[in-house]
């Protein structure tokens, strides 16, 4: 006799609780934080932690420049901005990522394209790339979904010989690397979030970074509102905006930078475990796949293939709700994830849409696990295994067609 699932009244898995995303204030943000209450100096402008957490954080991603901005949106704007991208231009976006990534290129009035994915990993590949350039691209965006880098080198390979700058969205990524080296470091610009759920958090913020030190100073510029570095106070040699980071922000994200390793490792040790307790019960269930290259994951988020037996595109069979339903039932709270944005029609309507079979495979057999699941202690992992396992194996897992 099987154990009854907890959503017919079965004893749950686990309790429910786990461990608190963001992770307890350290003494060292605290110190850090009182020193610029203390100070007065609580902007950018007028204090320096914002400008040595920007120069710090690029630097560790292989960058030359790093420029805090307000959030990960307004980010890749300003970047799009700095690489001349205007009305009516055309930027390619992955159908499978935050709706913020196609935004960021309608607040400039240009147009976002909305390119497939692939079905199998979810980021944007040389394939799906392809079809959507046109006479009219400008730019390209790439995410790096989940803390896993995009396969570069064949979306370069097709964007160089056009000119087209590559812009990295990095929201996801802190410390990913790609074929050993750094995000952020690999396409013109990049930029990063720090809003709540990513992997560093200051609630808020954001941060640019790129290896070109005169497109450098032209992010700078567009987010503190024209002015050169070195230049007059009312000298604004461009359009641009005060779209600057405040000294809290960096006061709380500064000391995270030495603690990213371990919190990375921790949630790679809570995967790994993942995958060899689903393997162990011959689960039908896997971690998606990386795009090649990928040398660090950073898992901001663990995205779960639940119905891999089925890859003929468009054929998942699955119920999700369901399996989600199932899952909170047992105590872990899973998430849907992204519907292709060219499922969102207030987003589409300002977009060029291609057809996004890829999207719509990967998003309907793919679901997450957060940082709370993955910041906990390893050995729950065989918790999640036994519940996706018991689950995925209930026919109602399954939709009866
Ligand atoms: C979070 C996120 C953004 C937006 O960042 P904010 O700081 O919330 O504005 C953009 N793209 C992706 C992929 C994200 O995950």
């Amino acid at each position: 006799m099987t154990t009854p699932l907890a959503i017919d009244g079965g004893t749950p898995l686990h309790d429910g609780t786990w461990p608190a995303w963001p992770p307890p204030a350290t003494d060292a943000q605290r110190d850090l934080l009182n020193q610029v209450l203390d100070s007065g100096r609580w902007g950018a402008n007028v204090g320096d932690l914002a400008t040595t957490f920007a120069a710090r954080f690029a630097e560790r991603h292989g960058c030359v420049t790093g420029v805090g901005t307000v959030n990960g949106t307004i980010g890749l704007t300003a970047a799009l901005a700095a690489m001349g991208v205007g009305p009516g231009d055309e930027v390619v976006v992955p159908a499978y990522t935050f709706v913020a990534s196609a935004t960021a290129v309608a607040m400039l009035g240009a147009v976002p394209v909305i390119a497939d994915v692939d079905p199998v990993h979810g980021h944007l590949s040389a394939a799906t790339l392809e079809p959507a350039l046109g006479e009219r691209t400008r730019a390209v965006m790439v995410v790096h979904l989940a803390g896993s880098p995009c396969d570069m080198d064949e979306i370069t390979a097709l964007t160089a010989p056009l000119g087209l700058p590559v812009l990295e969205d990095a929201a996801q990524a802190h410390g990913a690397t790609y074929r050993g080296r750094p995000v952020g470091s690999l396409g013109a610009a990049a930029s990063f979030s720090f809003q709540s759920s990513k992997a560093m958090t200051a609630g808020e913020g954001g941060l640019l970074t790129t290896t070109d030190a005169a497109l450098g100073e032209v992010l700078w510029s567009v987010c503190n509102v024209g002015r050169s570095r070195t230049g007059a106070w009312y000298g604004h040699e461009r359009i641009g905006w005060n779209l600057r980071m405040t000294e809290f922000q960096a006061a709380i994200l500064l000391p995270w930078l030495d603690r990213l390793d371990d919190e990375i490792a921790t949630r790679t040790s809570f995967v790994d475990a993942l995958a060899a307790g689903l393997a162990t019960r011959s689960a039908p269930a896997r971690i998606a796949p990386h795009p090649e290259g990928t040398t660090r994951d950073t898992l901001h988020l663990a995205m779960v293939d639940i119905a891999p037996a089925e890859q003929v595109l468009g054929e998942r069979g699955i119920d999700k709700q369901f399996v989600l339903d199932a899952l909170a039932a047992e105590g872990i709270a899973a998430d849907a994830g992204y519907p292709g944005l060219d499922q969102i029609p207030a987003l589409a309507e300002v977009s060029r849409c291609l057809p996004t079979p890829g999207a719509a495979h990967f998003s309907a057999g793919t679901i997450w696990l957060r940082q709370p699941q993955l910041m906990a202690d390893p050995a729950l992992a065989d918790v999640v295994a036994e519940a996706l396992t018991r689950i995925l194996t209930d026919p109602r897992s399954r939709r009866t067609q």
